[in-house]
């Protein structure tokens, strides 16, 4: 008895990441491919979005090249894969406000939009620095941040302080403050009364697997992505709340730019190379990769 169908669509790629940046210390270690993808949550009346995806025109352009990526579709493409157009979106959960996730907010017009209040003020407060901090705002759009203000203009933005419960029925928010960003967020899903159903997007508080199980499945362990505005530590110690979350099932966690999700679950590729992976169908809906 599934309450919502949730799928992770890809919408770009990176053909060769290094590695060191996905898993601290996994330096020589060679590259993969880094898939760029949004996740959609469909029920309940409800069509919601874990990130947005970012859009390949101004200054998303020129973060986008920089990173070497490839393949970018818009949203009313990928969208129609699965039946569904931009306006049909009507929550989107960002988890973080770097440009892949946070880029696209203009695309999905009736959406309100979640996001951790620390988020977006401290943001603005290392925008605000000197031009020598500017590590720091590696991988953020200032635009993308002035446009999300904007949205509480228009009375089309959540800030959350820290954990919400219940955000849609099944839905909680979970801050990890000073992690991957300032206040990165991750989503769960309760998709059935079984404690076990229950799915994780971790935004980038995980890359990949090895993140949350190793290298090794004889001995696992926690080991942080390669990029944090805050510490390793508290990756570490979030890694362990969402493990924790889905009763110790890491495969329910769900990195995007985990390549080999194509691997673990029901998934297609698209006539424009994209891969589509379904991860639940609520009761009664038809698969869209089948
Ligand atoms: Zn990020």
């Amino acid at each position: 008895m599934n309450r919502y169908s949730i799928w992770v669509m890809e919408f770009a790629h990176v053909p060769n990441y290094h590695l060191s940046g996905l898993i601290y210390g996994a330096h020589n270690q060679g590259y993969r491919r880094l898939p760029y993808c949004y996740i959609v949550i469909k029920g309940q009346g409800r069509v919601a979005m874990v990130d947005v995806g970012y859009n390949h025109k101004a200054y998303g352009e020129v973060l986008a090249n920089t990173y070497g990526v490839r393949n970018w579709h818009p949203p009313r493409e990928v969208l129609a894969e699965i039946g569904l157009a931009p306006e049909d979106i009507t929550d989107a959960f960002i988890t973080h406000a770097h440009f892949d996730h946070m880029g696209n907010i203009e695309d999905f017009p009736n959406a309100t939009f979640y996001i951790q209040e620390r988020e977006l003020s401290k943001w603005v407060w290392t925008m605000s620095l000197e031009r020598r901090f500017r590590w720091l705002m590696l991988g953020i759009d200032p635009g993308d941040i002035l446009r999300t203000v904007d949205l509480a203009r228009q009375g089309r933005l959540v800030c959350v302080n820290g954990d919400r419960e219940d955000v849609l029925p099944g839905i909680d928010l979970h801050a990890a403050f000073d992690t991957h960003t300032w206040g990165s967020m991750w989503v769960t899903v309760r998709n059935s009364g079984d404690s076990e159903n229950t799915w994780v997007f971790c935004g980038d508080l995980a890359y990949t697997v090895e993140n949350l199980r190793g290298e090794d499945p004889e001995d696992p362990q926690y080991i942080p992505v390669g990029l944090a505005t805050g510490s390793q530590f508290n990756l570490i110690m979030a890694s362990e709340a969402m493990v924790k979350s889905t009763c110790g099932n890491v495969s329910r966690v769900i990195p995007p730019h985990e390549d080999r999700l194509k691997d673990m679950y029901l998934s297609r590729w698209t006539k424009a190379d994209l891969r589509i992976t379904e991860l639940a169908l609520a009761d009664g809906q038809p698969s869209q990769v089948r």
